[in-house]
């Protein structure tokens, strides 16, 4: 891979560490384009590897047994002629701590290990993230972003769960909501394609990857979102179920004698399209086995598109007005037959997609796919979460 580059271009590191892998982007304080992009997998293990892309070249590095200080320093091996300003890191769990983004210090750090009780799993990983970053750019500032800050402005009707109030007012127990830092950007991005002040734009946005949330967004102001306490709440997503009856863990235990630990894991591991299907949790490989008539590829599609609709329909309850529904994340990017079949759920709204506009994911026409007479204007806006991360940790550290 060619490692040169103009020499000393800004930059800032962007870097999204999980339990075993951690992502990292390299992003331009000057420009939007991705200098550098990598992913170190299956970290500890024999078979670590680190892949990484920067100037339409990509590599894969063999790292056996590195933990992530030893990926993070084989990738700052390919940041030659880059000057990092900083680092921002996206972090899962702010709690009801954090509103906003924040410069990392002490207190900081001690405030996230406090949310660890909320995402068991997701926060030690990021400190681990933030850790070793300090330790390898102790002289970088560094800025943390997190999934939940944008939907701290939810109001007590969103976020209570209708349980026994100490559980809130002992434990924090309520509804937080995730995928902000997307939902945030796609925001601006719909406003910018509108024409419209973000204060002033109200939308629904779906966030449909792997994870899938929806939110509703009023004034430029997060007023609902279907995650939750976690983010297994709500739409149907690739490996997880989304909403389920809050009885089932407690039938299923008497029904087959599975553990707590076990159902919560079929709940996140082996349901949603995949538990559906019994095939995939990959959206092409469904809609592609569906088209050969998988009838339980078919029926996966339609669920996820029927739950979805009727969460927007839920949303609107959050809203006096509305701009756009907007389609966002790797499914809501790329799939019309998605985007179709949801909107087909929502014409008692109004909506009406336009065919050919829906098939170019409105590329032609600044992100519609709605036609004229849709009574809600239809987007398809491409997120870019590392990009926002980025502004975040610029607007942070200057
Ligand atoms: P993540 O949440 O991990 O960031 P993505 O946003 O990349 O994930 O979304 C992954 C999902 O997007 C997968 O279900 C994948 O099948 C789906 N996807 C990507 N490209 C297409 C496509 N052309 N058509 C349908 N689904 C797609």
């Amino acid at each position: 891979m060619t490692t040169d580059h103009s020499p000393g271009t800004d930059c800032v590191i962007v870097i999204n560490c999980g339990s075993s892998s951690l992502k990292f982007a390299v992003l331009p304080v000057v420009g939007e384009e991705v200098l550098i992009k990598g992913l170190a997998e299956r970290l500890g293990g024999p078979e670590a590897v680190l892949k990484i892309e920067r100037d339409g070249e990509s590599a894969r590095i063999s790292i056996p047994s590195a933990t992530h200080r030893g990926a993070l320093q084989a990738a700052i091996r390919h940041m030659n002629g880059l000057n990092p300003r900083g680092i921002g890191h996206r972090m899962v769990h702010g709690g009801e701590e954090f509103t906003d983004s924040v410069v990392i210090c002490d207190d900081m750090m001690a405030a996230v290990e406090r949310c660890i009780c909320l995402a068991p799993l997701h926060n030690p990983a990021n400190l681990v993230g933030v850790r070793t970053a300090r330790e390898l750019f102790p002289e970088l500032p560094q800025v943390a972003v997190f999934d939940t800050a944008f939907h701290q402005t939810l109001p007590p009707k969103a976020y209570l769960y209708a349980i026994p109030r100490t559980y809130y007012e002992e434990l924090k127990v309520r509804r937080y909501g995730f995928h902000g830092t997307s939902h945030h950007y796609v925001l601006l991005e719909t406003a910018r394609l509108l024409d419209r002040r973000a204060e002033q734009t109200s939308l629904i946005t779906m966030h449909l990857g792997n994870g899938c949330s929806a939110c509703a967004i009023r004034n430029g102001r997060s007023a609902d979102s279907t995650m939750g306490l976690t983010p297994s709440e709500g739409l149907v997503m690739g490996t997880r179920s989304g909403d389920v009856d809050p009885a089932l863990h407690q039938f299923l235990q008497d029904q087959t004698g599975m553990r707590l630990g076990e159902i919560t894991a079929m709940l996140n591991s082996r349901s949603g399209l995949l538990g559906l299907s019994g095939l995939s949790n990959d959206m092409r490989t469904l809609s592609a086995a569906a088209h050969d008539g998988h009838q339980h590829a078919r029926l996966a599609i339609e669920v996820f598109c029927y739950r979805l609709a009727k969460s927007v329909c839920g949303l609107m309850a959050a809203l006096d007005t509305i701009d756009a529904l907007v389609f966002t994340g790797g499914i809501g990017e790329n799939s019309p037959q998605v985007r179709a079949m949801t909107a087909a759920h929502l014409n008692l709204l109004g909506v009406v997609l336009d065919d050919a506009r829906n098939a170019v994911h409105g590329r032609a026409d600044k992100g519609s796919i709605s036609s004229p007479e849709s009574r809600i204007p239809c987007l398809v806006v491409p997120t870019n979460e590392e990009l926002m991360i980025a502004r975040e940790t610029l607007r942070l550290i200057s």
